[in-house]
């Protein structure tokens, strides 16, 4: 994507990353999903996030062409499953995501998670040559581990730019950020509404009572203070909006620390192939 000012708070940064972007997972109904997609953009998200294993490429492609935005100002970023990670398969199910979504090429490629067929020299290599071929601007990582981190900063040249891990108030990562702060990577929170368990919190609710927000509003705007890239997924144009509108919610410094001081825990993505460490 270009890096022109959108215009809003969630304008890419230095990365070129928008801080706030569209999540479409089970957003299943093709027509509505394009809808969805449609209506943020054209509400002004530049981020969007979906992947093979979502089965809605195509759906989501349908929005950013439908949309009265241009395809270079948008970021666009899909993941890998974990079924086509063999070298060959990587590059084959790529062309297979680009042509669903009627692209060129991808802002951001990620490999869904460190299982199944992940070999990093064999995967990895594949990435590096999407690269070199310009399909892919940027090479991404999810779900992984400082040492899967590492392990694959040892078979590729080419940056990781950034690691997408579940990220929310009540599951917040602290070591993660450390390591992202200290190696130059962008984190990027996923169920960064919990799925809808931080609507339940006291602490959060009390905060967004306070400033006549949402609780999800709150959410987003405490992963925005810690420096995270969220990406909520919303069906429907009322909840799109609501977390469009967290961009103008500015929590104090005792906001932040009630929401840092919150004990309760809720891990929602757990599949059984999730790393050993969780
Ligand atoms: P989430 O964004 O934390 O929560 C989504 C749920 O919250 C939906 O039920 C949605 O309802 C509801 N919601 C959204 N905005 C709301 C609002 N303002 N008020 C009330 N309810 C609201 O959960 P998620 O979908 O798990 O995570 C977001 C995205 O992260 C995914 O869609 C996907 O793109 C990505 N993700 C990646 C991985 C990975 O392994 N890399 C794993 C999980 C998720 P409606 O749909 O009805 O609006």
């Amino acid at each position: 994507m270009s890096h022109q000012d959108t215009g809003t708070e969630s304008a890419p940064r230095a990365s070129g990353m928008p801080m706030l972007g569209l999540g479409t997972w089970q957003n299943d109904e093709p027509g509505q999903c394009a809808e969805s997609v449609q209506t943020a953009l054209e509400m002004g998200y530049r981020h969007v996030d979906t992947a093979q294993a979502y089965g809605n490429e195509a759906a989501v492609g349908e929005g950013i062409a439908a949309a009265d935005v241009d395809r270079e100002d948008v970021f666009l970023a899909t993941k890998v499953w974990i079924s086509r990670l063999a070298h060959d398969d990587v590059l084959s199910s790529t062309e297979e995501s680009l042509d669903k979504l009627g692209v060129d090429s991808l802002d951001l490629l990620y490999i869904h998670w460190p299982a199944r067929e992940y070999d990093p020299e064999g995967t990895l290599a594949a990435f590096e040559q999407l690269h070199d071929e310009g399909k892919i601007e940027h090479f991404g990582v999810s779900n992984f581990e400082p040492e899967h981190i590492e392990a694959a900063r040892d078979h590729t040249d080419i940056p990781i730019f950034a690691n997408q891990v579940e990220l929310h108030p009540l599951l917040p990562q602290e070591e993660l950020r450390e390591y992202a702060a200290e190696t130059g990577l962008e984190l990027v929170a996923y169920s960064p509404l919990a799925r809808g368990r931080v609507f339940d919190n006291d602490t959060i609710t009390t905060i967004a009572e306070k400033h006549d927000a949402s609780a999800a509003q709150v959410s987003l705007a405490w992963l925005r203070e810690k420096g995270v890239t969220a990406i909520p997924k919303a069906t429907g144009e009322a909840h799109i909006r609501d977390n469009w509108a967290s961009l103008s919610l500015d929590l104090s410094e005792d906001d932040i620390a009630a929401i840092d001081a919150i004990d309760e825990t809720d891990r929602q993505v757990h599949p059984d192939f999730a790393p050993d460490a969780w």
